[in-house]
């Protein structure tokens, strides 16, 4: 009798070895033909390469928000289904194919939901939206952009936390934690969801819940692709109609004014969670132009026009030491407005690193300080699109909803205090330029490192949706929260296939073993 799950039992480990499903890696080009040629003859119209489907193929490959990831696998597997996936898996699994797993693509590292040789799943069919209004349930498929989501959801009058920026996709973002506007009320993304349908490394598909595989519930919210492939999310909806939001520019000599702001804004969300704040500063070296930018939403239900900031915005109103903006496009209007107005320009070579830091103002002032040094030495390197930074509050308060809902393994609840991500974003054109970009962002987090552990000041919490590659954000989320992933994948993925087979990501071989700005 064949297990229901692909559980580490003495059972379930004879059945794996007799199913071929223990990993054992081939990267040599051959195999990866080899598995191409499996795949292809299970799902004839399905897979495409640079010899089959061509026009698909190049759709598939453009589809990736970032040039890094725009690379050229041996073939894609275009699913329709659940079961689709798992008969993929299973066969990629017995063959020890190499293998990725692609949702919508905003993943910005080489790899990370593409694969040189070896075959990408592609989830991008499995895109559907539905709504269970009796228990408030949305359930998603994970190849769905979330503006996709908040559009079917807005015709309803309902919402689910997810991406600021429509474009990005529903697999990635919820399985690595997920930020949203709804943070201060709900937690993160993951947080929300009630229950996983998952594929697990033999094939089988399993559900995870609070009663249901709940080890494995709890890993896959921060766990990322380690676990197996989620075709189905259900996350808890609520009402929601217009709300309050936009972005506000200003000049750069507002910014110590904004500073004293954005700190207040975060030690009081806790007073008034409608609120969600993102701080950017913005170098655009085409125009030579530094500029303030920030998203404010207020996600109260609004009916009527709102004529004076909400109350966590006041520190930001027009008649405060910041002043008016520049221009602005706040408004009351609907999600999806609000999130397709968040997209980032597409077709670039992108970097994103992090770091996490508490919410204290001196601290705040002298990480601006700095930035502000590195950034003499960007404006003399006019040779990127555009040089970001983003501030975006961590206060406890978002774990505190975490832990109401079941807790996950971001490792979070370490952190007493209020905390702020920062984001560094970068976007160049052209390859000739990575290695000049690379020394810049070195510099800037390298000295921010310095900076932060030499004042205490530094958390090991790194957002894993925005870590460089040289950082180990499963390390950051410490030693307990890590090894629950990894008992989880023990127990899950006895083959290990989601570690050998899938090498894009980050994986648990590595994590907790080093840091570029850490140690
Ligand atoms: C313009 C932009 C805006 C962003 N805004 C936000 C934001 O508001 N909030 C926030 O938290 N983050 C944000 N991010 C970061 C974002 O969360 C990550 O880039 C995320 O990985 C994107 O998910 P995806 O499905 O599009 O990515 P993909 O590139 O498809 O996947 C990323 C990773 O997730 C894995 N994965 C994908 N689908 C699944 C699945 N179904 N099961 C298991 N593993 C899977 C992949 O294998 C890969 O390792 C933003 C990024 C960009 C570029």
């Amino acid at each position: 009798m064949k297990p229901s799950t692909c559980l580490a039992t003495a059972a379930a480990s004879v059945f794996l070895q007799l199913a071929g499903a223990t990993a054992v890696v081939d990267t040599a080009a051959s195999s990866a033909a080899k598995c191409c040629g499996i795949i292809e003859t299970a799902f004839p119209k399905k897979t495409y390469s640079s010899g089959n489907q061509r026009n698909l193929y190049q759709q598939f490959v453009n589809s990736y928000f970032s040039v890094n990831d725009r690379l050229t696998p041996s073939c894609a597997v275009s699913p329709a289904n659940t079961q689709d996936v798992a008969a993929v898996v299973g066969l990629l699994a017995k063959s020890s194919c190499q293998f990725a797993v692609k949702s919508g693509g905003h993943g910005i590292l080489t790899a990370s939901s593409n694969i040189a040789k070896g075959v990408t799943i592609d989830l991008r069919a499995m895109r559907s939206v539905s709504l269970n209004k009796k228990t408030k349930t949305a359930i998603v498929q994970p190849g769905a952009k979330w503006i996709e989501v908040y559009k079917y959801l807005d015709a309803l009058g309902f919402a689910i936390p997810g991406g600021r920026a429509g474009d990005v996709g529903v697999g990635g973002l919820t399985t690595g934690g997920g930020n949203s506007f709804f943070a201060a009320r709900y937690g993160f993304v993951c947080d929300n969801v009630k229950n996983f349908e998952v594929v697990l490394g033999c094939g089988k598909v399993v559900h995870a819940n609070n009663v249901t595989n709940p080890d494995l519930f709890t890993a896959l919210k921060g766990g990322s692709n380690n676990l197996g492939i989620v075709t189905k999310f259900e996350i808890v909806a609520f009402e929601q109609s217009d709300l309050w939001g936009g972005t506000a520019q200003y000049d750069a000599k507002t910014i110590p004014a904004q500073l004293e702001a954005f700190y207040d804004f975060t030690e009081n969300l806790v007073k008034d969670p409608y609120g969600s704040l993102i701080f950017v500063w913005l170098y655009f070296p085409a125009i030579k132009s530094l500029v303030i930018e920030n998203l404010y939403e207020y996600t109260a239900n609004l009916s009527g026009p709102v004529t004076t900031y909400p109350p966590p915005f006041k520190g930001f109103a027009p008649d405060s030491p910041v002043g008016p903006p520049i221009s602005n496009t706040l408004r009351v209007t609907n999600l999806s407005s609000l999130t397709g107005e968040l997209n980032s320009a597409a077709n670039l070579s992108n970097l994103y690193a992090t770091l996490t830091f508490t919410n204290k103002l001196p601290v705040l002032q002298e990480v601006v300080k700095i930035i502000n040094r590195e950034f003499d030495v960007y404006k003399k390197n006019a040779f990127y699109e555009y040089a970001s930074v983003e501030f975006q509050p961590l206060p406890r308060l978002f774990t505190d909803h975490s832990l109401a809902r079941g807790g996950n393994v971001l490792g979070l609840d370490r952190y007493h205090d209020n905390n702020i991500i920062f984001l560094l974003d970068m976007a160049w054109n052209g390859t000739q330029y990575d290695a000049q970009i690379r020394s810049l962002a070195d510099n800037v987090m390298g000295n921010l490192t310095t900076y932060l552990k030499g004042v205490g000041e530094l958390k090991d919490f790194q957002y894993l949706n925005y870590a460089f590659q040289d950082q180990d954000p499963l390390g950051g989320y410490g030693k307990a929260a890590l090894s629950k992933i990894k008992a989880a994948s023990k127990k899950y993925d006895p083959g290990q296939v989601f570690q050998k087979l899938v090498p894009g990501g980050w994986k648990l071989a590595t994590a907790g073993t080093g840091n570029k700005y850490t140690h």
